[in-house]
């Protein structure tokens, strides 16, 4: 079942033109995706969060471009604790700390998969073939990677059928009927709704915390209180800087600019909408008492909002800039029965003085790096937070008014062992038979970086055992370990900050 529909190239060639150079989620919610209010950041000002719904197939992977960044896993003692029997870290380098073409997963041809492998700044691998975006469900529509018996689109499933606890099919919607479907199951049920529609769901189907479920008058078929906990993301900020060059983005967002961009996109692939212009990033640690980068960039050409609004209305740059391994921890409660209300969402953000302290560091330190000697040819004015913002007070109000979501949700059906794991490690959901979880729900811990390419390797090695096929022998690859090296050195040009 897919909530999409089909994602037709014209549909693309506007988005290249239209959102891709006005910053990239405007699409989300103009194509059909959800946008949902969480329920009272006690520390954000305001929060919505276009929560991933029915939109095109795959449209997050095939707008966003994804960008492989590969820093994976909390801090090794910790990923250790928390992976089930069966993972490691190196399960993870296995897929794609590679740097080889192809890489080792349902990638086509003229695909590339690469990687990081140290701290410091890099160019982001995009996910792009000859300048057509890329996605999971592109990539399988294209390169014949999967094999299904069907696809019903535009179809949004409803609960989980069961007899006991054993899994039997689903039943669904289309559309805007009401007429419900059923699709039964000869092996199993997959479940792969996301971090946010998974545990919606299985809550909806009668899995999960008894109590909530009770409130709701749902049927509890197994009480698994984890289900919907242990929700993470990753809350970034971006910093604005003015260009003393003519070189940004700016001149894209004039709309009469983009029709051509969209036009070059769809016949030539190439030119401005061939990108979805993240194309550095990087990743820092912001202290010593961390094993592995703490903070990660985005680079973007122009300033401007990441929902492609409030363009800066000159030429510009900024960093998007977040923490990675936030200790805040929040959940996804089902509010009814009915399948097409949204659930009731809370992330928690910023809940812990780390989250803070991280956050304020991570402010200083952009402005330092920004300061450095290569780019005084470019650097204009700091257009915000603003020279004026110097304070800790000063930057948490910022961050308070600013912080936003880098739609990474993740974690709400986490894989492990202990009394709040969903499922083990291999999608299983515990007390149940027949039914898995594949997607970023499943993470125990959020990844350091983006999420699409490890959700794509989670998924990878989970099909390995559905299919009975032999994993793939683990990866002898090397990951990025600090030691005892400094978290920084010594800049080429000192910054005073005001405390
Ligand atoms: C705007 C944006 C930009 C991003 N950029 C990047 C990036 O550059 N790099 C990167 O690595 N990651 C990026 N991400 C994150 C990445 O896309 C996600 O982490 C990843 O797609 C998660 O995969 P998933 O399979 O868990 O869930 P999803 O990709 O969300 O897939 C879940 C699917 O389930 C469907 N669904 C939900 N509910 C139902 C239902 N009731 N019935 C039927 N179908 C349903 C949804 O429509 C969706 O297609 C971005 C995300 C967003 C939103």
């Amino acid at each position: 079942m897919a909530a999409g529909g089909i994602d037709p190239r014209l549909v693309h060639a506007w988005l290249a033109g239209r959102s891709l150079a006005r910053g990239l989620p405007a699409p989300v919610a103009d194509s059909g995706g959800w946008r949902v209010d969480t329920d009272g950041e006690a520390e954000l000002r305001r929060y919505v969060f276009p929560a991933v719904g029915p939109g095109l197939i795959a449209l997050l992977d095939t707008i966003a471009q994804p960008r492989i960044f590969v820093k994976l896993c909390a801090d090794a003692d910790t990923l250790r604790a928390l992976l089930p029997p069966g993972w490691s870290i190196t399960d993870a380098n296995r897929m794609m700390v590679t740097d080889t073409t192809p890489a080792p997963c349902p990638v086509p041809p003229g695909y590339a998969l690469r990687s990081t492998t140290d701290d410091g700044v890099t160019h982001a691998t995009i996910v792009t073939p000859d300048g057509e975006e890329a996605a999971s469900g592109h990539a399988a529509e294209h390169g014949g990677a999967f094999v299904y018996d069907r696809i019903v689109t535009h179809a949004l499933t409803d609960r989980i059928l069961f007899e006991g606890k054993h899994a039997t099919g689903v039943a669904y919607l289309v559309g805007d009927s009401d007429t419900r479907h059923e699709a039964r199951a000869r092996k199993e049920v997959l479940l792969c709704a996301g971090a946010i529609a998974s545990p919606q769901i299985l809550q909806r189907s009668g899995v999960g915390p008894a109590e909530l479920l009770n409130k709701l008058d749902i049927p509890v078929v197994h009480d698994l209180p984890g289900v919907g906990q242990n929700l993470q993301d990753h809350l970034e900020m971006y910093l604005q800087y003015a260009c003393t060059q003519p070189v940004s983005l700016y001149p894209s967002l004039m709309w009469w600019n983009q029709p051509a961009i969209g036009a070059e996109w769809m016949f030539l692939g190439t030119g401005i909408g061939a990108s979805n212009q993240f194309e550095a990033g990087g990743f820092i640690r912001s202290s010593e008492a961390f094993e592995w980068p703490n903070i990660q960039y985005h680079f973007l050409p122009v300033a401007i909002n990441y929902n492609g609004t409030k363009g800066v209305q000159e030429h510009g740059f900024q960093a998007h800039v977040g923490s990675m391994r936030s200790p805040s921890r929040g959940r996804v409660h089902v509010k009814s029965k009915d399948p097409r209300e949204y659930p009731s969402i809370l992330f928690n953000y910023m809940a812990s003085e780390q989250d803070w302290q991280e956050f304020r560091d991570g402010i200083r330190l952009t402005r330092e790096i920004m300061q450095q000697p290569a780019l005084d040819p470019y650097r204009g004015r700091e257009i915000s937070p603003g020279i004026d913002v110097q304070s800790d007070e000063a930057l948490d109000q910022f961050v308070r008014e600013h912080a936003e979501t880098a739609y990474h949700p993740s974690c709400s059906c986490k894989m492990g062992t202990d009394e709040m794991a969903v499922v083990d490690g291999q999608g299983r959901v515990h007390g149940m038979q027949s039914l898995r979880v594949v997607d970023a729900s499943i993470m125990p811990i959020i990844t350091t970086g983006n999420l699409n390419a490890p959700t794509i390797m989670i998924a990878e090695k989970i099909a390995d055992k559905i299919r009975g096929r032999q994993p793939l022998p683990r990866s002898t690859a090397d990951y990025f370990v600090a030691g005892d090296k400094p978290a920084r050195g010594k800049p080429l040009r000192e910054v005073t900050h005001q405390a």
